[in-house]
């Protein structure tokens, strides 16, 4: 909790107002400091005060920090003194909320450009593999059957061309599904595979 909460939490108006020599009525009124008052008209509660002459109205803090002319932490850390309240240093809470944020935003902008990078190489080899069967597997005769890498390739290069020129002009927007990267990364794994078996053949 930080010096805020924890102040308000411990100390209610009464409590206040007593420790800075008001004479508190029963009904839980004093003569109101912030304006000319002759008979009590600002109200205490537990957790606020209203003056029914001026229309003053506030949390215990701002009752410190009118009353004083402190700034609302100043009053704040008054209010911790005089009442002997420990707190967190908000200052130190607030800095390392920073850091660790800070931190987090590295990391999550880390992975992303990780991600980012493997989903750029895995379209590039996908990319190569289909300029392959675009060759490899062209029909030679009207009356061959069409390999269907051949199809593949003459239906995915120039969209495959067009991711790649996207992400190398920096787009957020990857324009392809994660699953179909996935299918992509198997065909290329598989090939890349095949590969490698006909080379040590
Ligand atoms: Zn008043």
């Amino acid at each position: 909790m930080n010096l805020f909460e924890t102040v308000k939490e411990n100390v209610k108006l009464r409590q206040a107002a007593e420790n800075y020599g008001f004479d508190i009525s029963r009904n839980d009124m004093i003569c109101c400091p912030f304006h000319n008052d002759d008979s009590p008209s600002l109200k205490l509660y537990d957790d606020h005060f209203y003056c029914f002459g001026c229309g003053e109205h506030g949390d215990v803090i701002d009752f410190v920090s009118k009353l004083f002319s402190l700034s609302p932490k100043e009053a704040a850390e008054r209010l911790a003194q005089d009442f002997g309240i420990c707190y967190d240093s908000d200052e130190r809470t607030d800095t390392s909320k920073y850091r660790k944020d800070s931190i987090l935003r590295r990391i999550k902008a880390s992975q992303e450009k990780e991600k980012e990078n493997h989903v750029y190489n895995v379209l590039c080899s996908y990319f190569r593999l289909l300029q392959d069967w675009k060759h490899d597997y062209a029909p030679v005769s009207p009356d061959d059957v069409v390999d269907p890498r051949f199809t593949e390739a003459l239906t995915k290069s120039a969209y495959i061309e067009h991711l790649l020129d996207r992400m190398m002009a920096g787009s957020k927007e990857k324009g392809i599904a994660d699953g179909e990267i996935v299918r992509i990364e198997k065909v290329v794994k598989r090939h890349e595979g095949n590969f490698v078996t006909e080379i040590q053949k």
